[in-house]
């Protein structure tokens, strides 16, 4: 399972997928991309990403920004509308994530009672409606309902949100899965390991557990929980690491 994301100036969809098959070592069961173009687009699909390259083909594919994912099935059998990415109830909002978030039951049910319904058995997409329904409720930003919404979760996780109404910023968030972003050059690449961003750059930042990331081409802001601004610590990827690639 894995996850990648690619902002900036060159065309997203050929980087994300590239990086899916880079993580395909890991192990998963479906595999699926979001992208922004004039609205929200999402392509997933059961089994390899070669089935969703040729799902995708003749779709829009355009796009600066985009996340990617392979999903190893926890909560909700392996199926198209279990694969991520996954869409919150207003649409706008794509999400993807690795892990389990351990209480997602009792959170569910605060939403059906809401009147919240749901098209895929996913703890994923639980999490994702409550961070809408926080934003909604709160009036806040998306930043900031991710940050209330992550202080309830019990659980590991790796998630990457985007935004139609905010279609220059990829937000991202971890506990216990690993995240680590390449800085490019007006760009900015989101993945499980470095395997796919080591062809781009060899600039990198490890994003720490309960650390928020706000990722936009030119500019990657990291916080705490806190909302308290870290300084990003920037290393370089190793260079026979990088031979090898
Ligand atoms: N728990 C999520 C699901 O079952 C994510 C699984 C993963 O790590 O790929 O959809």
């Amino acid at each position: 399972c894995g996850i990648v994301g690619y902002i900036g100036s060159k065309e997203a969809y050929p980087i994300v997928l590239k990086g899916l098959k880079r993580l395909e070592y890991r192990g998963y069961d479906s595999a699926g991309v979001a992208l922004l173009n004039q609205g929200l687009k999402v392509y997933k699909k059961k089994g390899k990403v070669a089935q969703l390259e040729e799902e995708a083909i003749g779709k829009n594919l355009q796009s600066h920004i985009g996340i990617g994912h392979t999903r190893w099935a926890t909560h909700g059998e392996p199926s198209d509308r279990n694969a991520h990415p996954h869409q919150s109830k207003s649409g706008k909002l794509a999400m993807i994530h690795n892990g389990i978030i351990e209480n997602y039951v009792s959170i569910k049910n605060e939403l059906l009672k809401k009147g919240y319904s749901f098209k895929s058995d996913t703890d994923t997409e639980v999490l994702l409606n409550f961070i809408e329904d926080i934003k909604t409720n709160n009036e806040c930003s998306l930043e900031e309902a991710v940050r209330i919404a992550l202080r309830r979760v019990v659980g590991a996780y790796v998630i990457l949100l985007i935004d139609e109404d905010n279609p220059d910023t990829i937000i991202a968030a971890r506990k216990g899965s690993p995240l680590v972003i390449g800085i490019g050059k007006n760009e900015h690449f989101l993945a499980s390991d470095a395997s796919p961003i080591i062809e781009y750059t060899k600039e990198v930042v490890y994003v720490n557990d309960y650390e928020l990331a706000i990722v936009k081409a030119d500019e990657l802001i990291l916080k705490n929980l806190g909302n308290e601004k870290i300084t990003p610590y920037i290393q370089k990827l190793d260079l026979e690491l990088a031979a090898i690639e």
